[in-house]
């Protein structure tokens, strides 16, 4: 209640039914459930997830929960309506396993780069090109003239 009230509080429209309300066509009273997550501002955020949800399933939804997880609650299912008005078969699911295979792809392709990277640095190595000193500054001759006076390096050349 106390988060609700702080929400209507910061409200830039105070007196405004909420986007909810002014689409059911009913008095947006104090403590409306809706309120403080459904801005008249942004009508849309309401009619997509009352398409997808029905305004009543989510009433419902929102008073089961506690007050603090009510705004996560709310754009869960505006994320997860506008998904499945984009996308009617799939929902977020959709976008879901499009991510997961650009993973997949991803880390391959990083696997397959640092094997080449693996590759091309031990032939640098061999080949002691001079780059390779800067690029690996554990080879020896690239620490400072006086490192390791007091210290005992356990290199084997
Ligand atoms: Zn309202």
């Amino acid at each position: 209640m106390q988060q609700i009230n702080k929400h209507m509080a910061s409200s830039a429209h105070p007196n405004a039914p909420c986007a909810a309300c002014k689409f059911l066509r009913r008095k947006c009273i104090q403590g409306c459930v809706f309120s403080p997550y459904f801005p008249p501002e942004d009508p849309i955020k309401f009619t997509n997830v009352h398409k997808i949800f029905g305004a009543s399933n989510v009433s419902k939804l929102l008073n089961e929960i506690e007050p603090h997880q009510r705004e996560d609650a709310v754009n869960s299912l505006a994320y997860e309506a506008e998904a499945r008005l984009k996308d009617p078969v799939y929902g977020c699911v959709g976008a879901i396993s499009v991510l997961q295979r650009q993973v997949l792809r991803l880390q391959k392709e990083l696997d397959a780069t640092n094997a080449d990277l693996i590759r091309f640095s031990s032939n640098q190595n061999i080949l002691t090109n001079p780059q390779s000193s800067r690029n690996y500054p554990q080879n020896p001759h690239a620490l400072p003239p006086n490192y390791g006076a007091n210290y005992s390096w356990n290199y084997n050349p």
